[in-house]
Parts: structure tokens; C-alpha cells; sequence
């Protein structure tokens, strides 16, 4: 292997997270936005790990790709629910 070649092997491994994470994020997306969920854009943590939370329910998603289980958090399988406001209770007299 070329000197070159390794270089641009190298480069292209350490920036590896981000291009094995942008799958998973389409795919977090999609089975959120089924649970009526809309997530915020994804914040980098790290190299390899990536938030994101609903913006209506403030429920949260992990991306960790060191993880056992990368996709983990609480909009998974959970329909969004706005947080219940209290109603006013009308009492005609
Ligand atoms: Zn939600």
C-alpha cells in the first residue's frame, strides 16, 4: 500500500462517526416522525456520538456507535405526547 494511500485511508477512518452515524440518524428520524415525534437537528457529543430530542415532547435519542445498542433513548417506540396542560374547568351556574 502506497504512502499516499494509507494517508487517505487514515483520514477517512477518523472521520468515520459521522458518515456510520448519518444512516442511523435518517433512520431514528423516520421512526420517530411515525411516533408523530419531531426531532431536533442532531447534536455532535463526540466523534461517535450524537443527541437529539422532540420537540414537542422533550423526549431525548442517543446515537452512540460505541455502544452495545447504538440507537437508544426514549422517542423509540413511544408515541409523542404533548406534555397535558391542565384544563380549566367550567362551571356554568
Ligand atoms: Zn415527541
Amino acid at each position: 500500500m502506497s504512502i499516499v494511500v494509507k494517508h487517505i485511508f487514515k483520514r477517512y477512518n477518523n472521520g468515520m462517526g459521522i458518515f456510520e452515524a448519518l444512516p442511523l440518524m435518517a433512520e431514528v428520524k423516520k421512526s420517530a416522525h411515525l411516533n408523530n415525534h419531531v426531532l431536533e437537528n442532531f447534536t455532535i457529543e463526540s466523534q461517535d456520538k450524537f443527541s437529539s430530542k422532540c420537540k414537542v415532547c422533550k423526549k431525548t435519542i442517543v446515537i452512540d456507535l460505541k455502544a452495545e445498542l447504538p440507537v437508544n433513548g426514549e422517542v423509540i417506540g413511544v408515541a409523542c405526547q404533548k406534555p397535558e396542560r391542565k384544563k380549566k374547568v367550567q362551571i356554568s351556574s
